[in-house]
């Protein structure tokens, strides 16, 4: 499995991270995914800026 993305603010995984989770760009919190850069994106904007969540 590849390194796990983890929470900048908490240095968790996501599964574990308990922060609150908007999207870095828009704050929309619709369908947010923690992204390679340890922040959270929603799904427009991973799009937009080819952020990927952990699958
Ligand atoms: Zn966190
Ligand atoms: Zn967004």
């Amino acid at each position: 499995m590849a390194d796990a993305f983890i929470c900048f603010q908490c240095d968790k995984e996501e599964a574990r991270c308990l922060c609150d989770k908007y999207c870095n760009l828009c704050h929309g919190a619709h369908n947010v995914r923690l992204c390679q850069d340890g922040q959270y994106y929603c799904l427009d904007c991973r799009e937009a800026c080819d952020f990927h969540a952990q699958v």
